[in-house]
């Protein structure tokens, strides 16, 4: 018999929820709850002047308003010791190395597009960087592959996945401003938080790559992922709430009933994934 799934929705409080949001915090729920696991709810506030704290609030009546169950773990501003202690070790190994250059410089240096924007030429881990100037420590995949080897990491809806860290390249692990990017925070967040079954969107299917990468250097618990299909707008793009989609916020204050909301979007979900409850 399978374990119960330990899975988590984790909004960054950048700008209000939109149905996207619900439809990724409705799969990791009902992957978790019927069962008798966990689903927890982690707010990744660690984007300098762009993370609104007053937001994480506005979530939670949102997930309520949706008929949702969940549990609170300390948000990312709450575990800033644990990634500077997980960059320490990546230095000492000398796994990370500093990067001076500036979005301008590196695609004056002729990056080229990955799946998480552009990838690394390399310009600092060559030239060494300038003491002088501000800098954030970039993943040295190449070391990375040869301490690791061959890693696999398992997706319950597209199967087994060799990690490929050419898809990103030498990414940002220790921002010049904060100290940890993204990929570091939420590996070690998954980790620490026990999550089992990383539920997201499929627009975050590339960063696995690097987070099974990292699970493997820093000795992190390897969990299975579920990414799901987007729910996409009319026209054919991401939802989003710049591109006029409503937000959670503003259906629930206008009345509408959040748990008919629910229903439908399970019905969408279905339709997108209809093979996931046999995968998972
Ligand atoms: N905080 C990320 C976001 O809001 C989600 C991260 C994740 O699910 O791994 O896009």
């Amino acid at each position: 018999m399978d374990c119960p799934h330990v899975t988590r929705f984790a909004p960054s409080p950048n700008g209000h929820l939109h149905l996207g949001h619900a439809l990724s915090a409705i799969a990791a729920h009902d992957l978790a709850r019927p069962g008798g696991g966990r689903f927890l709810l982690r707010i990744e506030d660690i984007d300098g002047p762009r993370s609104r704290p007053e937001l994480a609030d506005e979530f939670r009546a949102d997930l309520a308003w949706l008929g949702l169950e969940w549990e609170d773990v300390p948000a990312q501003s709450t575990r800033l010791a644990s990634y500077a202690a997980a960059a320490e070790t990546l230095k000492a190994r000398g796994l990370i190395y500093p990067c001076t250059c500036t979005r301008s410089e590196i695609e004056a240096a002729g990056a080229r597009e990955g799946s998480d924007g552009l990838i690394y030429p390399g310009t600092c881990k060559h030239r060494g960087a300038d003491p002088a100037r501000p800098a954030a420590w970039r993943l040295d995949a190449e070391k990375a592959l040869a301490q690791t080897g061959p890693l696999v990491w398992e997706d319950a809806l597209a199967g087994p996945q060799a990690a490929d860290m050419s898809l990103l390249g030498d990414i940002v692990l220790v921002r010049k401003d904060l100290p940890a990017s993204y990929h570091l925070a939420v590996t070690l967040d998954d980790a620490a938080d026990g999550v089992t079954l990383v539920t997201r969107g499929a627009d975050l299917f590339g960063a696995s790559h690097v987070h099974r990468t990292l699970q493997a250097l820093l000795g992190l618990p390897v969990p299975r992922w579920h990414h799901h299909p987007l729910l996409l707008a009319d026209d054919g793009q991401k939802l989003a709430k710049r591109r006029g989609s409503p937000s959670l916020a503003a259906r629930r204050e206008a009345g509408e009933d959040g748990r008919v909301l629910a229903q439908q979007l399970r019905v969408q979900l279905c339709h997108l994934e209809p093979d996931a409850a046999a995968s998972i």
